[in-house]
């Protein structure tokens, strides 16, 4: 009786065959299930004679294998060809999943700035190196043998000494203002955007490395007339029509005379607030007209020419526009601060 059964379903199992998993499920609770064939023949097993069991505790044992392989070996085969979503069918009327665009770097939101300002004067753009010689970024404009500036602890030396003096990072733009001049005879109307390297400790208010943006006017007969009218038409275009501006006497080692320029203060108009330390006023650019030594040291005749100067801090004029409290923040590329001013200045 059992016997007869066996290879019955013995047929039946081996002429089994789906790719459809719900007829496979079937097949498994047909035959393995706790109420499955498989459970009942084993039922029945239990009523037959000792010695026939011996026998037929085999057959029913590998009938029991046979039918686990097939659905194993199923099953996988089922798994194999339903890949992720190979059950579903692809949406086509699912929006896509786009692609998020960058932003500019504030610094360079107010880079642009400036040169777009300068830009309708006539100015153009200079670049130089940023690893410079002690000619370019000290001697040819006047800094003396024992300025600090050029101590160990203001500026990063690539090489002390050798055959064409120190090498270093240069520690403003200005350098290029030399190689501007050595290279040709005025007029010379220029902008020297650029990252320039001080070595100071990083903190909110100092970091190792900034950007600067100098500008330099050489022709004949040019005056600080000329000066103070260019840098009082650039912060009327920066910062707003009735910007106050005022000079005070400085001193640079390439300039003479040399003046700081401040502004009244952009965030509270002259109020005075945290950033113009209730003032009123703050300092945005050094500059002055160019000393005659520099102009000599670049070859041109300081009898006939003359010109002005001016530089300053991207990131200064950057803290003034949008508040920008710490320093770090212009180097971490935290996608989260930069993405602020994307829709601020075009
Ligand atoms: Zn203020």
């Amino acid at each position: 009786m059992i016997q007869e059964q066996i290879s019955q379903y013995t047929e039946e199992i081996n002429a089994f065959a789906t790719s459809d998993a719900e007829q496979l499920e079937q097949f498994r609770i047909k035959f393995l299930g706790t109420k499955g064939i498989i459970k009942d023949i084993f039922d029945q097993f239990k009523a037959v004679s000792p010695e026939e069991k011996r026998t037929l505790g085999k057959v029913l044992n590998s009938f029991k294998q046979l039918a686990e392989e097939k659905y194993n070996t199923l099953k996988e085969t089922l798994e194999a060809h339903a890949g992720p979503g190979a059950a579903a069918q692809i949406d086509l009327t699912l929006p896509g999943e786009g692609y998020e665009i960058g932003s500019r770097h504030p610094l360079a939101l107010v880079r642009r700035e400036i040169i777009a300002i300068f830009t309708k004067l006539g100015f153009s753009v200079a670049e130089g190196p940023e690893i410079e010689d002690d000619w370019h970024n000290f001697s040819a404009l006047n800094f003396p043998e024992e300025h600090p500036a050029r101590d160990m602890q203001d500026t990063f030396f690539i090489r002390k000494g050798g055959e064409n003096g120190d090498i270093a990072l240069r520690t403003h733009t200005s350098s290029v203002q030399v190689r501007m001049m050595e290279a040709g005879q005025p007029p010379f109307r220029a902008l020297m955007p650029g990252r320039v390297y001080r070595n100071e400790a990083i903190s909110a208010r100092a970091h190792c490395f900034f950007h600067q943006i100098e500008g330099l006017y050489v022709d004949e007969n040019v005056s600080f007339a000329d000066l103070k009218q260019t840098l009082f038409y650039f912060v009327q275009e920066l910062y707003g029509e009735g910007t106050k501006v005022r000079f005070r006497p400085s001193y640079f080692p390439f300039t003479e005379p040399s003046a700081e320029m401040d502004i009244s203060c952009s965030i509270c108009k002259g109020d005075g607030c945290q950033m113009c330390k209730q003032s009123g006023w703050v300092e945005i650019l050094g500059c002055g007209m160019v000393d005659p030594n520099v102009l000599e040291n670049c070859g041109i005749d300081s009898k006939k020419y003359s010109g002005f100067a001016f530089g300053m801090g991207i990131e200064r004029i950057a803290n003034l526009k949008f508040e920008i409290k710490d320093l770090r923040l212009f180097s971490e590329n935290d996608v989260r601060f930069l993405k602020q001013y994307q829709s601020v200045l075009s």
